[in-house]
């Protein structure tokens, strides 16, 4: 008997629930990955993204070769292309990872719809994109933790495990099986310069160097901008090139206050799926709806996109975004605070900003972050706001980070390089876009707090 194992946000063979089921209830199995139409028409496949997945579906394909198979590449709506992979080969199962967010259950729906006159099951497995499955835990008489530490806790007291290894081999049916070339990373067109590879092989030797080195830094210095101590696996969660499970069972093995930390951040991810799991509307509606009349001064947000705010370390942050297609969270936070709270700009124009570039650009993280940050999310408290020099100061002292990406002001010593408007010397560096003063008065004033 047939199954179809239908590659979504799982792009790995190693502790993966659904190739390993699909390989235990059946003799043959078809590796297909659909190039969804709905997405390129969402624009949700930026280059950044596109050109990861490229090295993403370039390793699947390598690594099932190796074991007797390949991957299947298709392209076109996901339920209509499935069905045609079904009725060409009888399998009697289709298995996929179970998604989280509203597109997901729009997709799941229509598989199921597509398949129901075809005696073929829908096989949906839990957490296989997160480490633990939404919904899992939960407080009583509530689907979802509205509040992090109380899910932390209970997060925690189940204890996620990720022991699958590798398939050792993988059978194609004998039928002849059609496959669309797949996408190559060359192919992409306005990717960032200093895009990282994907693929699972440079995320398995990514989690190995970072599971082997110093992680005791992790608890005190992944907050420092310029010492860029954080794992960089963002990317690798997002398509599951590495697997949660197996990636917080390693770390909390490892154990000590950086792995502790680094487990801990791990949650936050999953935390940040179980509320859109309950909440798919809260991808692009407030997650707790205010009465905010947000700002929209054009000017400003194409200073704030193009690193010009004149404010160094934002800018520092999202020239890293435009250069790598990815962002240190503190950067993030900076970034994300100074649109919504200094500038009072609707976070859905960031939260879309950082879709277009963000290599680990995720419905889930990137949407509730933003929300958190602009106060209409989970954040219990909706109404701080993050200065820019004084955070500045404190996470990255020494202005290392911000020397790193304004190169205007690359020649300015210490941290003086986070006050550039104190310098008497003239520099090719644009003023601050707005008085921090009057900025926080106006927030001050919006939400009622004066
Ligand atoms: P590490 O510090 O090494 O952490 C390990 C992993 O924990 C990360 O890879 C990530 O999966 C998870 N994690 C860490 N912090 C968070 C967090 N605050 N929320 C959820 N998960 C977290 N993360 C994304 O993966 N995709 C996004 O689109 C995204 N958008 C963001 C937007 C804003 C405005 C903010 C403030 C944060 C966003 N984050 C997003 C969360 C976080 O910034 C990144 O996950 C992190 O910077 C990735 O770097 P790392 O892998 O080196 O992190």
């Amino acid at each position: 008997n047939v199954a179809v194992v239908l590659f979504t946000s799982d792009l790995r063979l190693h502790d993966n629930p659904v190739l390993r089921s699909a390989l235990r209830d059946a003799d043959r199995v078809v590796p297909l990955f659909v190039r969804d139409e709905a997405v390129h028409r969402a624009g949700f496949d930026a280059p950044n993204r596109l050109a990861f997945l490229a090295d993403c579906l370039a390793g699947l394909d390598a690594g099932l070769r190796k074991r007797g198979g390949r991957l299947v590449v298709r392209t076109g709506s996901v339920a209509k292309e499935v069905r045609r992979l079904v009725e060409e080969t009888g399998a009697g199962a289709v298995h996929m990872a179970a998604g989280v967010s509203g597109y997901a259950a729009r997709r799941e729906e229509e598989l199921r719809a597509a398949l129901a006159d075809t005696g073929c099951e829908l096989r949906l497995h839990d957490a296989v994109v997160t480490a633990l499955a939404p919904g899992r835990v939960a407080p009583s008489g509530k689907d979802h933790f509205a509040v992090f530490t109380p899910y932390f806790r209970r997060w925690e007291a189940v204890g996620v495990r990720g022991t699958l290894g590798a398939p050792r081999t993988v059978r194609l049916p004998d039928t002849t099986l059609a496959s669309d070339d797949l996408p190559a990373r060359g192919d992409v067109k306005n990717v960032s310069p200093g895009l990282a590879d994907g693929g699972e092989q440079a995320g398995r030797k990514l989690m190995t160097s970072w599971l082997n080195g110093d992680m005791g830094d992790y608890a005190d210095g992944h907050d420092d901008l310029a010492g860029d101590a954080t794992s960089r696996l963002s990317p690798h969660l997002h398509f599951g090139t590495v697997s949660a499970a197996e990636l917080a069972e390693r770390a909390r093995e490892k154990g000590g206050p950086g792995g502790e930390a680094f487990v801990r951040q791990l949650a936050w991810r999953d935390f940040h799926h179980q509320v859109l799991a309950a909440r798919h509307d809260a991808s692009w509606s407030d997650y707790r709806p205010r009465d905010d009349r947000w700002r929209s001064d054009e000017d400003e947000i194409t200073a704030w996109k193009t690193g010009h705010t004149g404010y160094p370390v934002v800018d520092a942050a999202m020239r890293q975004l435009a250069h790598e297609g990815w962002m240190h969270n503190r950067g993030r936070l900076l970034a994300a605070s100074f649109l919504t709270k200094t500038l009072y700009v609707d976070w859905r124009v960031g939260a879309r900003h950082f879709l277009e570039l963000l290599v680990d650009g995720d419905i889930a993280n990137n949407q509730l972050n933003w929300q958190w940050v602009a106060g209409t999310g989970t954040d219990t408290r909706p109404n701080r706001v993050l200065n820019p020099v004084t955070q500045a100061k404190r996470y990255d002292p020494h202005g290392d980070y911000v020397r790193r990406w304004v190169p205007e002001l690359a020649e300015v010593k210490g941290s003086a390089v986070h006050e550039p408007w104190k310098i008497k010397d003239e520099l090719d560096y644009p003023e601050p876009v707005v008085d921090l003063g009057e900025a926080r008065a106006r927030f001050e004033r919006a939400r009622g707090l004066d």
